[in-house]
């Protein structure tokens, strides 16, 4: 069963985060500004969307999937439990 739970950009999940980018012999890291979330769907901001959770395990450690705008979560998670 999938779960959804309202989540802020503010949050203090999306602070302090980074991407790292793999290349041919080299990694490169990113830091992603605080604050900035970007839906795992469509790539539009979010201030205001949802974090997924796959399955109870993952509910239970607080392990997401991916954060995901109002309306993709709609459009493809209409079957998952709101929290
Ligand atoms: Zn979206």
């Amino acid at each position: 069963m999938e779960y959804l739970r309202p989540c802020q950009a503010s949050d203090k999940r999306f602070v302090g985060r980074d991407i790292t980018v793999s290349g041919d012999g080299f990694d490169s890291v990113i830091p992603v500004p605080d604050g900035l979330v970007l839906c795992d769907a469509c790539n539009q901001e979010i201030e205001a969307g949802f974090l997924l959770y796959l399955g109870d395990e993952e509910l239970a450690a607080d392990q997401p999937y991916g954060a995901f705008c109002s309306a993709c979560c709609r459009d493809y998670y209409s079957e998952a439990v709101r929290l």
